[in-house]
């Protein structure tokens, strides 16, 4: 299966320390199931050592590395430590992220996560998708508001960045205001160094995969999900932009699936994302829903 990265990592070395995803449960999601990676594993130390080794002699000069996949910090921490302290010794990479659960960084606790910094981890990259409690019960994410607001204040003590990843029409077309309020309040509350705009966008069953759907499709056929229009998305990105306080937040819609990009620093570029927002909105009707209609939905 490909490896599956933060397409800011499109550069980066990559280095797999663990498979798939072992929590699997969100039902937005499926995507490592669906990909070919229906299980969780932890690789030997060996066998990365051996990947690293060879991304040496390929790569000598790259500048930046990804951990993955989905949760690597469930390698554990010293196995994380002596395998970060591998690949910087071997390649002085810049900077090196991963993708993280914020459960996973909870059950850690500040001390490991002084030792991840220590040994060189700068940047992780975590599913926020929504500060609203019941939206996240609902999804099985496995996460509260409360944990969010603790490990982004021990991350933030180390110095290691934080991504986080909201995906707009998580609420529905009936829970969005919710959805977005609460988000917007959970961001403004932990101040993240960067906001990665998705779209929910769900995965079926098809000829050439040969894994499971998303989960959540199911709950839209038995009617206890009712999907988010794709106006109302954009609608959801405005009035998440609009509710972010005066942060040094940099928002960014790097992903082709997303109906309207933007990206700025919150403080300097915010109206500026705005206007371009509404200027997209003041569209005549029938040039926005063409425009809908074009726009990628793909990994
Ligand atoms: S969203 Fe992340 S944690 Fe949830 S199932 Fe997908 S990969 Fe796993």
């Amino acid at each position: 299966m490909p490896i599956i990265r933060p397409p800011s990592e499109w550069r980066s070395l990559l280095v797999r320390i663990t498979r798939g995803c072992k929590w699997d449960l969100c039902r937005f999601c499926g995507i490592y199931p669906h990909f070919g990676e229906p299980g969780f594993s932890v690789r030997t130390v060996a066998d990365i050592k051996n990947d690293i080794n060879l991304l040496k002699q390929q790569h000598p000069g790259a500048e930046t590395a990804f951990f993955g996949d989905a949760d690597p910090l469930q390698a554990g921490v010293d196995t994380f430590v002596e395998i970060a302290e591998y690949l910087r010794k071997l390649i002085p990479v810049k900077r090196l992220t991963c993708y993280a659960r914020a459960s996973t960084i909870r059950k850690l606790k500040e001390d490991a996560i002084k030792n991840l910094a220590r040994a060189g981890l700068n940047r992780v990259h975590i599913g926020l998708e929504s500060g609203d409690i019941k939206i996240l019960r609902f999804h099985r994410k496995g996460q509260t508001p409360e944990m969010i607001r603790e490990i982004t204040d021990w991350l933030k003590k180390t110095g290691i960045e934080i991504s986080f990843y909201v995906l707009l029409g998580l609420g529905g077309s009936n829970h969005w205001h919710d959805h977005i309020h609460e988000t917007a309040k959970l961001i403004n509350e932990t101040g993240p160094e960067f906001i990665r705009i998705r779209r929910l966008w769900l995965y079926e069953k098809d000829a050439v995969l040969s894994g499971p759907e998303s989960p959540l499709l199911k709950e839209i056929r038995n009617g206890s999900f009712q999907p988010q229009t794709p106006e109302g998305c954009v609608v959801e990105l405005r009035y998440l932009i609009e509710k972010l306080d005066n942060l040094s937040t940099f928002v960014i819609c790097d992903h082709v699936n997303n109906y309207v990009q933007v990206s700025g620093n919150v403080r300097e570029d915010k109206e500026d994302m705005l206007k371009t927002i509404d200027s997209f909105l003041a569209l005549p009707e029938n040039e926005r829903e063409a425009h809908y209609r074009a726009v990628d939905s793909s990994l």
